[in-house]
C-alpha cells in the first residue's frame, strides 16, 4: 500500500517528535517513522537536568511527554525501519524494511546517533552476553562483580562513575595515556576506591565461549570481566539515503536543516554540528519543519 504524507519524518528521538509537533501545527499530514521506540537516546538517560523547563525530569518521562503532545496533535506513527528515500522530484518515496512504500513531499530525517562499536570479533555476538552499551540500562546485572570500560571521554567517565558504585572492581581502559573527558569527572573517579586506570591500552580480543569471560589488552594480558561497558563516542545513523554527508558521516546541512536534496532536512543528532543535546535537537526539530513547510508553500510561510 502506498500511503500519501506532506511530510514524513524518518526517526522520534526529541527531534523527529519536535519536528512532528511543529508540522501538526501547520495542519500538515505527518507520518513519524521509528526503527524502535520513541525517544531516542534519551529513554537510557536517568536523569536530565538541562533541559529548559524540566529542572530534574528522567529521558523516558520527558520523551513520553513530547510523544504524548505529538500524538494529540494528530501525528501518526509507525514503527518500521526506513530503508530507502527515492527522490522523484515533488514527490519522495520512502521504503521500509516490512516492504511498506510512503509517499511524502517533503521528509525531515532525525535518525540520531549509534554507539561506536569496537570492531572486535565477537563483538556483537556478546552484546547482551557481556558486552553492553549501556550502563543504565545493563549496570545492575553485575552488582559486585568486576568489569571494565572502555573509553576515554565524557560517556566512559559517566559510565564509570556510575558502575563504580555497583560493582566490586572497575578497569577503565583507555587507549591514549591522557584521558580526553572532564578533570572534574577524572578526579571523582580517582577518589573511588574500586577504579584502575588502565592507559594507553587497546582491547584486542574478546574471550568466551557463549559469553564474554576475559578482554585481551595490547595483544598481551588478559582481564577476567564479567562486562565490557564500551563507551567511545557515537556515529551517524544514516546508511539509507543519498544525502551528502561530511567527512565522519555526519549529513551535512547548516543551520536552515536543508540538505543538498530540495526537499529533504535533516534534525538532530545526525547532522554536522558542534553540540549535541536535547535542546539543540529539538531545535533543529523546529527549524527543520518550519523549513519544510516554507518549501510545501511554495515558499511562502510566515517564520515569526
Ligand atoms: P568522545 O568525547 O568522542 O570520546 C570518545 C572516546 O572514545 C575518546 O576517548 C576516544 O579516544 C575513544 N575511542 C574512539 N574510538 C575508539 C576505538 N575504536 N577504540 C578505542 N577507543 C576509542 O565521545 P563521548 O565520550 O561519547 O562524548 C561525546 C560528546 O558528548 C562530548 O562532547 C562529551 O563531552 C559529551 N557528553 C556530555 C555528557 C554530559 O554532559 N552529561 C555526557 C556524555 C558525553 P581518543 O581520545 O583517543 O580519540
Amino acid at each position: 500500500m502506498n500511503r500519501e504524507y506532506d511530510i514524513v519524518i524518518i526517526g522520534a528521538g526529541p527531534a523527529g517528535l519536535a519536528a512532528a509537533i511543529y508540522a501538526r501545527r501547520a495542519n500538515k499530514k505527518t507520518l513519524v517513522l521509528e526503527a524502535k521506540t520513541f525517544g531516542g537516546q534519551i529513554i537510557n538517560t536517568l536523569d536530565v537536568e538541562n533541559y529548559p523547563a524540566e529542572a530534574k525530569i528522567t529521558g523516558a518521562e520527558l520523551a513520553k511527554k513530547m510523544y504524548d503532545q505529538a500524538k494529540n496533535l494528530g501525528a501518526e506513527f509507525e514503527y518500521e525501519k526506513a530503508t530507502e528515500i527515492i527522490d522523484n522530484g515533488e514527490k519522495k518515496l520512502i521504503r521500509t524494511e516490512d516492504d511498506e512504500e510512503y509517499e511524502a513531499r517533503a521528509v525531515i530525517v532525525a535518525t540520531g546517533t549509534d554507539y561506536r562499536k569496537l570492531g572486535l570479533e565477537k563483538e556483537l555476538e556478546f552484546a547482551g552476553r557481556g558486552i553492553s552499551y549501556c550502563a543504565t540500562c545493563d549496570g545492575a546485572l553485575y552488582k559486585g562483580e568486576t568489569i571494565a570500560v572502555a573509553g576515554g571521554g565524557n560517556s566512559a567517565l559517566y559510565e564509570a562513575l556510575y558502575l563504580s558504585d555497583i560493582v566490586k572492581k572497575l578497569y577503565l581502559i583507555h587507549r591514549r595515556e591522557e584521558l580526553r573527558g572532564d578533570e572534574i569527572l577524572v578526579n571523582k573517579l580517582k577518589e573511588k576506591g574500586n577504579v584502575e586506570f588502565v592507559l594507553g591500552a587497546n582491547v584486542t580480543k574478546l574471550i568466551g565461549d557463549d559469553k564474554l569471560e576475559k578482554i585481551e589488552i595490547n595483544g598481551k594480558k588478559t582481564l577476567d570481566v564479567a562486562c565490557l561497558f564500551v563507551a567511545i563516542g557515537r556515529e551517524p545513523k544514516d546508511t539509507f539515503t543519498k544525502i551528502t554527508k561530511d567527512i565522519n558521516g555526519y549529513i551535512q546541512a547548516g543551520e536552515d536543516c536543508k540538505t543538498n536534496i530540495d526537499g529533504i532536512f535533516v534534525a538532530g543528532d545526525v547532522r554536522t554540528k558542534t553540540t549535541r543535546q536535547v535542546v539543540t535537537a529539538v531545535s533543529d526539530g523546529a527549524v527543520a519543519a518550519t523549513a519544510a513547510i516554507k518549501y510545501l508553500s511554495g515558499g511562502y510561510y510566515a517564520t515569526h
